[in-house]
This record gives C-alpha cells, structure tokens and sequence, in this order.
C-alpha cells in the first residue's frame, strides 16, 4: 500500500525566520534495527504500510514526506546556567507532519545550526533515547516518542570511534523554552509574538481569555512541575535540563546521560560532563523552577514579568510537591494523610545510599509474594522489618485491596537502568542483534507485565553495569 504523507507540517507555517529548509544527509548502508509498532500507531500507520525497506528508507533520511524538503528549527538556550546564543537543530531535521505528530529525524546531517559538529548521532545515545522514549511512555511520563530507528557502518568520531545511526522521534511540537528565548532581542519581538500566538492557537486553544499569555505561562508551568514530580518519584534523572532541552509541551525531551537512580541517592549526578553537579537528581525541580524564570523573561513584552516570578516562587514548587507526595503515597499504597506522609519520609532515610527505591517498593506492590527486605543490605533487616510492622498498620486504615492495585499500576518490575540500555547497544554493535533491541522496547512498553524470557533484566545489577560512565557526548 502506497501510503501518501501530508505535504506541510504546521511549524513550517511559522515562516522562514524559525526554520532552514535543508536536505537530510542519509548514511551508508543503512540497517532497520527497529520500528515501533505503537510510534507507526500515533501517526494512523501500521508496519504492514509501509515494506520494511520502504521504513528504513524513511529513518534514513532518503524518503521526504509529501516530497517536501525537511526543515531545520532554530532555537537559543541558556546551558549549565550561561546563555549560549543561537543554537537550533543542527543534527534533525523535521520531516513533517502526520496525525498531529511532527516527525523529527535526529542524527540527518549538518544544518545551519550545527557550529561545529558533524550532525550526526551515534548508535550509542539513539539507541539509549529511542528506548527510554518508550519507557517513560509506559510510565504514564510525557515524553517525546519513537518511532523507529536504523544503525550504518559509518564512522563517527567522538572520544572513540563509533558508528553514526538515526531515529525518528514523535511529539505534536519540538518547540522549547529557548525558542522563546532565541526571539527576545531587539528587532525580533515580532518574530517573538509569531511563535508566541502560534503555540496559543495550535497547542493551547484553552488559553483564548483576556489573560491568555499568563494563562498559557501559568499551563506550561503546572505541566513542568507535574513532569518534575514523575522524573523525583520513578527517580529519573535528566542529565542536561538546559533551558533548550525544555519542552513547551511539559514533556521529557532531548535524552543524553539520563539514568535511573540505583541506590536512592539526593546528590546523584547522572552526567560525567556535570562536574558543578548542576543538574543533580535532587536539583531537578529547583533547575525547572530556574528555566521557566527565563521563559518568563523572554515573554515580558506579554506578561509582568515580576507578577509571574512572584506566582513562580509561591506556586511552582507547592504544586511540585503536592503531585510528588500523591504520587509516592499511590506507590506506597498509603492514603494521603500526615502519618503516612511521615512513614514514607522515614522509609527514604533508611534508603538512602543503600537501597533501591523502585526494587524495594515493586516487592512492596507485590504483597507477599516477594519479600521487601531482600532488597536492603543485612545492616538495614531489622529497621526495616520494624518499618513494616508500621507501614501495614498504616495500610489497614486505608483500602488495602484498592491500593494493591494502585501500587501495581505505578510500580513497574522493569527499570531501564544504564547496564540494559548498554546490554542492548553492545549487543546491537557485536553481533548484528537487532531482534534483542525489538524484544527489549516490548518489555519497556509493558514494564509492569511478566516477561519470563527477560527476567534477568527485572533483577540487580550486575557488577560490571554498577558504574558506567555516560556523558554529554552522544
Ligand atoms: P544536545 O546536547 O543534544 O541537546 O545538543 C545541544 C545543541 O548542540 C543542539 O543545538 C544540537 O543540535 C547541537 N548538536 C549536538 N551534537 C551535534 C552534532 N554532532 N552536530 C551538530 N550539532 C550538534
Ligand atoms: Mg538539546
């Protein structure tokens, strides 16, 4: 079936100032590892539409959609704290649109935004991004999604030698905090109030009031702190949460050194580029608090931007919490009430540094069937069991049969942890795998399910995958 693709994306409607029209560059002898099923679903296709080498021709780049030469989107950013001027894509390119889905390819080539980069990602980090992207999606996290991804023997240079690959990932909109910011100078506040009646009209149609700048900014700013409660409960930790890496849609964006926390640890810092710990996993809310002050800067030709860091102050972090704390008692299986609050405070002191949070509480949701206390060190046993006599006490005084089946849809047994994502990289590079890559984003897509084929991926890490180091490199 010969599918046809919508000739026009609606960010292309932007005008020219946002965008470089610009032909991909495809790789050499380019190899499907993979395409989503439920990526294909989002943009009303299924895999049998298209024949396989018809995909990998659309994943590398070869293939436009509705023939429309694909365009580059510029962008500006403030990174680790320093305001970097232009940056923009300049590494994907946007293909066009289907089903409301902008489809980005990343990893096409050089733009006129790639300074000096090559504009090319490695298997590595498209492999790492294009799971995760399923993962946090079953999580019930926003995020951007995938749909499919093709790896080359094309050599890639960064501290070693790789080889280059590319994806397609899904979102209704790539525009970040920094696309705002990137306008707000001198000369561009026309341009600024494009983008800015844009974003009103296409994705937030509810914001159409007297106030609907400040309605839009206070929207932008509940789903951001939503996102940050879901990133502190699951532990997820980002890595590079520059003002360019900030979705305007509240949704997880741009996944480099991500990681997951191992044992709970506030101060861990997943980037080995990070030296300052600026992005720390317990930074992340204060850092989102920090970039949604700069959007609200580049926006003040449209709000008080003193009225709106005052709402920041006193409303960012409360709503932040308010979400995190529902969230850890649905976890817990407790109600939302003071002692439970102190019972889950509690149980992170004696987590912390020596135990694995996500481990601990699926044993937890699971309700004698597995013991919870497998999963702390000898020295913890029996402050832990004391914990327990407590916490089911606490439990009995809600419904317990109704928060069992709360804490099994919010506790998932598989946690994509840095040592899976490596397996299924090395695996991929090695031997050609790629089945293992399919088989592995099934079980992402479905965490909280049985997957007895891939059980070992549900248990602990193994000593070589304890410390990997990831960076900014990708
Ligand atoms: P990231 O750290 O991936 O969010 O990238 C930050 C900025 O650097 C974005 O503007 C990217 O498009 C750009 N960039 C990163 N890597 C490359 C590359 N290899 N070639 C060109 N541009 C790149
Ligand atoms: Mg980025």
């Amino acid at each position: 079936m010969r599918v046809v693709f919508p000739p026009n994306s609606r960010f292309r409607q932007l005008g020219d100032d946002f965008w470089q029209e610009v032909d991909t560059t495809p790789l050499a002898n380019p190899t499907l590892i993979d395409l989503n099923p439920s990526g294909a679903a989002l943009l009303g296709l299924q895999e049998d539409d298209l024949s396989p080498d018809r995909w990998r021709e659309l994943l590398n780049g070869q293939l436009y959609f509705g023939g429309q030469t694909p365009m580059a989107s510029c962008y500006g950013g403030h990174q680790f704290g320093f305001w970097a001027g232009r940056l923009g894509d300049g590494r994907a390119h946007i293909l066009g649109e289907r089903n409301g889905y902008e489809c980005q390819l990343k990893g096409s080539g050089q733009t006129r935004y790639s300074r000096m980069g090559d504009g090319r990602a490695v298997l590595r980090s498209t492999l790492r991004e294009y799971l995760i992207s399923e993962y946090m999606h079953a999580l019930g996290i926003p995020t951007t999604r995938s749909l499919g991804l093709v790896g080359s023997d094309e050599p890639v240079y960064r501290e070693t030698v790789e080889t280059g690959a590319m994806m397609i990932r899904l979102s209704p909109s790539f525009i970040r905090f920094g696309t705002f910011e990137y306008y707000d100078v001198p000369g561009k506040q026309e341009q600024l109030a494009r983008l800015l009646n844009f974003v009103l009209v296409e994705y937030y149609p509810e914001c159409d009031g007297d106030h609907r700048v400040r309605d839009f900014f206070e929207s932008v700013s509940r789903k951001t702190a939503t996102l940050m409660a879901q990133w502190m409960a699951y532990g997820f930790c980002h890595g590079v949460m520059n003002t360019d890496n900030m979705s305007i849609l509240g949704l997880t964006i741009d996944y480099g050194p991500y990681g997951f926390l191992e044992e709970y640890n506030p101060a861990h810092v997943c980037n080995h580029s990070d030296h300052e710990g600026r992005y720390s996993y317990e930074n992340q809310p204060a850092v989102a608090l920090w970039n949604l002050q700069r959007l609200a800067t580049a926006l003040h030709d449209h709000l008080s931007v003193e009225d709106v860091h005052a709402w920041l102050q006193s409303e960012f972090m409360t709503q932040y919490r308010d979400h995190l704390r529902e969230l850890m008692h649905a976890r817990f299986g407790l109600p939302n009430t003071e002692a439970a609050a102190r019972t889950i405070e509690q149980a992170f002191e004696w987590m912390a540094h020596q135990v694995d949070h996500n481990r601990f509480l699926y044993a937890l949701s699971q309700d004698g069937n597995l013991d919870p206390t497998l999963h702390v060190p000898h020295t913890l046993v029996e402050r832990v069991t004391a914990w327990l006599v407590d916490y089911y006490r606490i439990r009995q005084e809600g419904d317990p049969l109704a928060s069992q089946t709360l804490m099994q849809a919010k506790n998932p047994k598989y946690v994509l942890k840095n040592w899976i994502a490596q397996t299924a990289i090395d695996r991929c590079l090695n031997s050609d795998d790629s089945g293992f890559v399919a088989q592995l984003r099934r079980v992402l897509q479905a965490p909280f399910d049985e997957h007895p084929d891939m059980e070992p991926y549900a248990q602990n890490t193994p000593e070589w995958g304890r410390h990997l180091v990831v960076s900014c490199s990708s």
